[in-house]
């Protein structure tokens, strides 16, 4: 699958607050909510002191006192457009290199961001940001250098994640032979990609995302994150032929 610049227009024009994404400056996002301003990040990949410990330090003399208005706002509720699903992995944190705020990203995340259908906890987050919180916007985020991909490449024994990552395992099955012509990076990041766009299928296959498209246009975005530029793009996954929304709704749609 050919590798296209990201395009999150649609995402874009629904953020309330300004965003990197937006290409407007770092500036004009509240520093001491926006993560991703280098000036308000207390810590670094290099820095090897204690970071619980300057973390909580953090919290409690810069985050907190920074918007004595915002935080009690937030206490009442939340109204989140976007749910994010994404790997668990350290590098790949969705609401600071969004550069949006608390309140912003329902989030769920898991090893290697796979979406099995009868995962519960998985279910729940879907079922809750879709049917009770009416996001506009999934965004199912795989990521290069991914941990849990890279494992479903090799062959040695890793226990219960073994059962986790059958996916993986299926998808690699289904694609060896453009998998084993490819170097192992690019290995990765081709599985990563088949593992999103099957992610993203597996989503419009349950009820409330069948409902949600239809009823209120909720879309549904597939998107990779490079951990080596700091950049995402898109995947695709996101549109059908008519023959393909026929097809599935035949199959899925549960009135
Ligand atoms: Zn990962």
């Amino acid at each position: 699958m050919a590798a296209r610049s990201m395009s999150m227009a649609s995402i874009r024009t629904l953020l309330r607050r300004p965003c990197l994404l937006t290409g407007r400056a770092v500036n004009q996002i509240p520093s001491a909510l926006n993560h991703s301003n280098p000036r308000a990040c207390h810590s670094s990949a290099a820095d090897n002191s204690n970071k619980l410990e300057t973390g909580l330090q953090y919290n409690k003399e810069n985050w907190a006192p920074a918007y004595p208005e915002r935080f009690p706002e937030l206490a009442h509720g939340q109204k989140p457009q976007i749910l994010w699903i994404g790997c668990s992995d350290s590098r790949c944190p969705e609401t600071s290199l969004l550069g949006l705020n608390p309140g912003d990203v329902f989030v769920h995340r898991n090893i290697a961001n796979i979406v099995h259908e009868a995962d519960l906890s998985s279910s729940c987050v879907i079922d809750f940001a879709v049917g009770v919180l009416k996001v506009n916007h999934i965004v199912l985020c795989g990521h290069t250098a991914c941990g849990g991909v890279n494992a479903a490449l090799g062959n040695s024994k890793l226990g219960i994640l073994d059962t986790w990552l059958l996916p993986l395992r299926k998808l690699r099955q289904e694609n060896l032979e453009a998998l084993q012509a490819l170097e192992p990076a690019h290995a990765i990041v081709k599985l990563a990609e088949l593992n999103v766009l099957d992610g993203i299928s597996k989503l419009k296959e349950k009820g409330v995302v069948i409902d949600a498209i239809e009823q209120r246009g909720l879309k549904v975005h597939g998107v990779i994150y490079d951990v080596a530029s700091g950049l995402l793009r898109d995947v695709g996954g996101g549109e059908e032929s008519q023959g393909a929304v026929k097809a599935r709704l035949a199959a899925f749609k549960i009135a």
